[in-house]
């Protein structure tokens, strides 16, 4: 991206198996455009958003074969460099799904960072690899720029050993099985916007409820994370789109010794065939489950509600009480009849809802005076990359030489 005089830029990536989501920033942290690119390793599809959100065409259309991440990093930038051709990419920040014990905060991708970072495949194998090729394809069209890792598990490292440990023999947690909690940079967001527009809430005790396609739940004591519902893996906790969540590890051998079942095919029906979409046979979709009467449907939704309050009573005891409750995701910004359902068996918590408030989707949730405050706020990883990336640009540029 060239032409006129250079305007410093961030561009922001997070690789998916098959899909590269990424935002362009400008250096005081503008939205100038997000975009997606889905079903990599086919023919897949480009879309682009101004800050606005409108979409944006890009100039050599929207559909076409990405044979791999740099295939579809290489389409991205051409399509933001027509758009924004003054825009010179100083840095780039990744999301990173697993940081390992070892890291509780974002960090600038220099010397064996790559290597350390592979090391820990083994533990997140279906998001891992994709990140890091989303990396390699980075250094490789930007060599100059930063490169910043933004992890999914940092934001958990603040948790006491006993939200740290599974009751295992001591070896394996040494060994780095270990319940790491992940969706950080989501929790960072949520911590920040409380620190910023509820100061007095930031301070106490919240749980956050990260409802997307992947969910899980975060207890968040003065804004630092005490505890969350997904663990070792980010299968844990809630039921999911096409996730089972929270599931008792005899369930695993029975399928083994009993079903036959390899890793493979175990890893295929808990990640990929279960949850929302398991449960209704329909969809994982929450949109389409609202708008099924099938048996189905409901009990999906009955158990994902269910589940819900099970861990906020669960999150609620590691608090030692509650202040606040934050809804989030795109279940949790949008659907009225989830919170509102989740909120009617929690009253004995002083979880309330109003219905008018709900019905407007908030910011606030809870009735006057309620004694839990709820709020829904919409939650964006995208600009937690972005300005932890402008943090650490300075620190390269002194230690170049
Ligand atoms: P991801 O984890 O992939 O980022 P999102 O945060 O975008 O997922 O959330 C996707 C989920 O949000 C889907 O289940 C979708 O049906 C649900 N959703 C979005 N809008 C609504 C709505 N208005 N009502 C109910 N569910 C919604």
């Amino acid at each position: 991206m060239s032409g006129g005089r250079p305007e410093p830029a961030i561009l922001t990536l997070n690789a998916g198996s098959s899909s590269l989501k990424f935002g362009l920033f400008t250096a005081a942290l503008g939205v100038m455009a997000t975009g997606l690119v889905d079903r990599i390793g086919g023919e897949g599809s480009l879309v682009l958003r101004a800050a606005s959100g409108a979409p944006l065409v890009p100039p050599e259309g929207l559909h076409r074969d990405f044979a791999d991440h740099a295939a579809a990093l290489a389409t991205a930038l051409a399509a933001l460099g027509a758009l924004f051709p003054a825009c010179a990419i100083e840095a780039v920040g990744h999301r990173v799904v697993h940081g390992g014990p070892g890291h509780d905060r974002p960090i600038v991708i220099a010397g064996d960072t790559l290597d350390r970072l592979a090391a820990l495949e083994p533990f997140a194998p279906l998001h891992q690899p994709h990140n890091l090729a989303g990396i390699r394809a980075a250094i490789s069209a930007f060599p100059k720029a930063a490169q910043v890792a933004c992890f999914d598990t940092a934001f958990h490292r603040s948790h006491p050993f006993v939200n740290d440990t599974f009751a295992l023999p001591r070896a394996f947690y040494a060994k780095g099985v270990r319940r790491y909690g992940f969706h950080g940079l989501s929790y960072e967001f949520i911590a920040s916007a409380l620190a910023r527009d509820w100061p007095a809430l930031a301070r106490g005790r919240v749980i956050v409820a990260h409802l997307g396609n992947g969910a899980s739940m975060c207890a968040l004591r003065e804004g630092r994370s005490v505890a969350s519902t997904m663990g070792f893996s980010a299968l844990d906790g809630l039921p999911m789109g096409t996730r089972c969540g929270q599931l008792d590890p005899g369930v695993v051998l029975y399928l083994m010794t009993h079903e036959g079942m390899d890793a493979a095919a175990i890893s295929d029906l808990l990640y990929r065939r279960s949850g929302l979409l398991g449960m209704s046979g329909i969809s994982n979709d929450m949109r389409k489950l609202e708008e099924s009467d099938t048996p189905g449907a409901r009990e999906a939704i009955d158990y994902f509600v269910f589940r819900i309050q099970r861990e906020m009573g669960g999150l609620a005891a590691a608090l030692r009480g509650l202040d606040g409750v934050v809804f989030c995701g795109g279940i949790g910004e949008n659907s009225r009849l989830i919170r509102a359902r989740v909120a009617e068996g929690m009253g004995w918590l002083g979880v309330h809802v109003d219905p008018d408030r709900n019905a407007a989707n908030g910011p606030v949730l809870s009735p006057e005076g309620a004694p839990v405050t709820v709020l829904t706020i919409p939650t964006d990883e995208e600009i937690v990359i972005a300005r932890a990336t402008t943090a650490l640009m300075p620190r390269r540029k002194e230690a170049a030489p």
